[in-house]
């Protein structure tokens, strides 16, 4: 089946042309026949999201170039939507009852799930018979026990305004657990993995019997660990106090906190790793400093995960960060040799954007880069649905 897997964001369509099954097993039939996204919605050229996929889909079209003859080859589509709440555990076909769901977390997602859903909406209208599958960033964390995702904030509000850890990136480590199953011909519950997103937006995720039991991204994706311009875990003392000493809005404070701190505020320089680690190299104290902050928060966390596993088979290193900087992963791990934790340093070097077991042949805990596939994973949920459905 050909799916157009969709992720639509405030001001771009990021979209690709997947051919495949639903099995992650049957990885011989999958085929990407295009990848592709429009930038810039709402200037001139492309006025709104109905725009932007009405190119995307002229480009799967053009006689010359395109992937597809005509739209009806494509019979379904993937939405990646960023957040379902406490309604989703899993991807579902969306009919009227879900999409009441999804518009009930716009509150706990304002800047994302409305574009998710005028995506929705304007490609139903462009693409009437093809059938529209909705897969949540945080579907694989609603396994997490409530002693993972409880606040210590007074009950009665948390409930009021479903104030809780959720976690995001799920589709990337669900894929994570499930090609590592592959990899290793075994069942996805067979392993107690520590699956590392470390791309614009960092996460980490403990895995236990195929489930998420703890993820680092709280009720927003900005608690954890400390990422590109976001500062991940802080103690909220500090942001009342900043709020209050330099009399900031709700609204500056939250650029601030999401847009000016992680590896960019601290450095004052760059949010991209490959900027920060030349600077670092050069000599520049801010830069490393950045870059130690970065690498501490991952070991604290995968120290912490390995305590609520219990012991881990494998680390997972994944996403922009974590499949391309071996010098990041060894800052990581070097210091973890009390976990079983020991790269093979040329294995590491090597591993850029490839997947590969990198640690050395007596670790006990293996570690890995895997690129994720969120796209392959949206298109696989999809076509499970529409045939289960
Ligand atoms: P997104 O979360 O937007 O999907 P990516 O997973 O593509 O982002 O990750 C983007 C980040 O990956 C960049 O900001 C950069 O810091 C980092 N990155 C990409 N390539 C490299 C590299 N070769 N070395 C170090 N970091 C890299």
């Amino acid at each position: 089946m050909k799916v157009l897997v969709l992720n639509c964001g405030s001001s771009s369509v990021k979209f690709q042309l997947i051919e495949t099954s639903p099995e992650l097993a049957a990885g011989a039939q999958d085929r990407r026949l295009a990848r592709g996204s429009v930038e810039r919605i709402g200037e001139a050229s492309v006025p709104d999201h109905e725009q932007a996929i009405r190119l995307a889909l002229a480009s799967l079209t053009d006689p010359q170039q395109g992937a597809i003859r005509q739209l009806e080859e494509i019979q379904a589509v993937g939405h990646r939507m960023v957040h379902g709440g406490e309604h989703f555990r899993e991807s579902v076909v969306i009919d009227q009852a879900v999409l009441k769901a999804i518009e009930e977390c716009v509150p706990l997602a304002p800047l994302h799930n409305p574009h998710n859903l005028t995506g929705y909406f304007a490609s139903r209208r462009l693409l009437p018979n093809a059938r529209h599958v909705a897969v949540f960033d945080t579907a694989f964390h609603q396994t997490l026990p409530p002693k993972a995702y409880t606040y210590g904030l007074p009950h009665a509000l948390a409930a009021r305004y479903r104030l809780r850890r959720y976690g995001f990136h799920g589709t990337s480590h669900r894929y994570l657990m499930l090609r590592f199953a592959q990899i290793h011909g075994s069942a996805p519950a067979a392993h107690r993995l520590i699956t590392c997103h470390l791309g614009n937006g960092c996460s980490m995720c403990a895995i236990e019997n195929g489930r998420s039991v703890d993820c680092s991204l709280g009720f927003t994706p900005l608690e954890g660990l400390l990422m590109g311009t976001r500062t991940g875990d802080i103690d909220a003392a500090a942001v009342l106090h900043l709020m209050g000493w330099e009399k900031l809005s709700l609204e500056r404070m939250d650029a601030l906190l999401n847009k000016e701190s992680g590896l960019y505020g601290i450095s004052g320089i760059s949010n991209d790793v490959r900027t920060l680690l030349e600077e670092a190299r050069a000599g520049n104290p801010r830069a490393r400093l950045a870059l130690e902050v970065f690498c501490y928060r991952i070991q604290k966390y995968i120290g912490a995960y390995y305590a609520v596993l219990g012991g881990a088979d494998a680390v997972i290193f994944s996403a922009g960060i974590g499949e391309n900087a071996p010098a990041i992963r060894a800052a990581v791990c070097d210091p973890l040799d009390a976990l079983g934790i020991r790269l093979d340093s040329a294995k590491n070097e090597a591993a850029v954007g490839l997947e590969m077991d990198i640690s050395a042949a007596e670790a006990r805990t293996r570690v890995w880069v895997i690129p994720t596939n969120e796209e392959l994973l949206i298109a696989r949920d999809t076509v499970r649905c529409l045939s289960v459905g």
